[in-house]
This record gives structure tokens, sequence and C-alpha cells, in this order.
């Protein structure tokens, strides 16, 4: 099963992520963690994220894609059903996305909306910055990156409701309330 964890910035995606990996078993690969990895070992992928995410920008779609490709072709975990937390964003890299998977038979089974409303989702994220020191938690970024989310991000509930496999879930609640809807949602066979 390949599942995409898809929600505005500060939506809970990571939460809701471990708790989907400890019940499916499913390899998590975030984005953003990759990208701050890359940032902490200062490579040129850091280097280059740096900029972007500092200003709470998308990394470019060529480069992001070829970064998930690599992480997927290369990860043996990957081979037995992955959640991507945080890609796509874009329509390019859900294309790119849709390519790779049709080219080496896989399939995306679902794509989970979390949907938590935007004063929540501000209010989470500023605590998240207080709490754990992530750089692009402040206001000012925050307010880029849901402008970004709007703009480009968005789009891609329309897409995956096309392709039949956007599951909406109500993002606001509890931990556990929350993770039972998306078990739900995964489980049904409707
Ligand atoms: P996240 O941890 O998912 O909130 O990602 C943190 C930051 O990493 C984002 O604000 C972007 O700057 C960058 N990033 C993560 N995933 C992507 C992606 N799929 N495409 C472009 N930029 C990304």
């Amino acid at each position: 099963m390949n599942i995409v964890i898809f929600g505005a910035p500060g939506s809970g995606k990571g939460t809701q992520s471990e708790k989907i990996i400890e019940k499916y078993g499913l390899h998590h690969i975030s984005t953003g963690e990759v990208l701050r990895d890359h940032i902490a070992r200062k490579t040129p992928i850091g280097q280059i994220a740096h900029i972007y995410i500092s200003q709470g920008q998308l990394i470019p779609d060529s480069l992001m894609i070829k970064i998930l490709e690599e992480i997927l072709d290369n990860e043996p975990k990957a081979k037995d059903g992955v959640i991507l937390d945080g890609f796509p964003r874009t329509i390019p890299q859900a294309e790119a996305l849709k390519r790779f998977f049709d080219r080496r038979g896989l399939t995306l089974n679902h794509v989970i909306g979390l949907e938590v409303p935007e004063e929540e989702l501000v209010a989470r994220m500023i605590k998240r910055g207080q709490q754990t020191g992530r750089a692009d938690d402040n206001l000012e970024t925050i307010k880029n990156r849901l402008k970004v989310y709007h703009e480009s991000t968005t789009p891609l509930r329309d897409y995956y409701v096309a392709e039949g496999i956007y599951r909406p879930i109500h993002g606001s609640g509890s931990v556990d309330e929350i993770f039972a809807s998306i078990s739900s949602a995964i489980d049904c066979k409707c």
C-alpha cells in the first residue's frame, strides 16, 4: 500500500504519519525532514534548500522530484509500501509521481487530506516553533508558507478527487480521534 498524506503546513502530517506507520508498517518519507537533514549536514542540496525553506518557498520541482525519485529507488524498505509526507506539493510533482509509479507497476492507494482551519494551523506552528526551535515556524515564514500552499498545493485536492483516491479527513480534534478517521478511510472497502 502506498499513501500520500496531504495538508497545509501545521495540519499534523508528521504526527499522523507516525501513527499510520505504526499500524500499517509503511516506510515514512518526509521531504521536509530529508531537506532539513541536508541543511544540517551542509550538503550542496542543503545549501540550495536553505534559501527556499527560510523564505517559506518551495524547492524547485525539478530538484525535488529528482531527490524523491532517488530515495524511492534506493531505499529497499520503500518497496513494501510508503507514506509520502510533504510530497507532492505541486501538480507537476503529482504528475511525476504518477509516471514514476506507473513505470514500476506501483499504485497510489490513498491521499489522506487533513483539513484544518487556518487560525488553528498558525497557532499550532507557532507552538511547534517555540517547542522545537524549527527555524521556519515563525510568523513571517508561516504566512508565506500558507500563501504558497493556497497557490501551489491546494489544486492537488481536485487532482486527486478526480483520480478517485482523495480521502478528506477533519483534522481538528485529538490525535487519536483524527487517526481513527484516517484508519476508517484506509480500511474502508468502499
Ligand atoms: P515540511 O516539513 O513538509 O513542512 O516542509 C518544510 C519545507 O521544505 C517547505 O516549506 C518547503 O520549503 C520544503 N519542501 C518540503 N517538501 C517539498 C516539496 N515536495 N516541494 C517543494 N518544497 C518542499
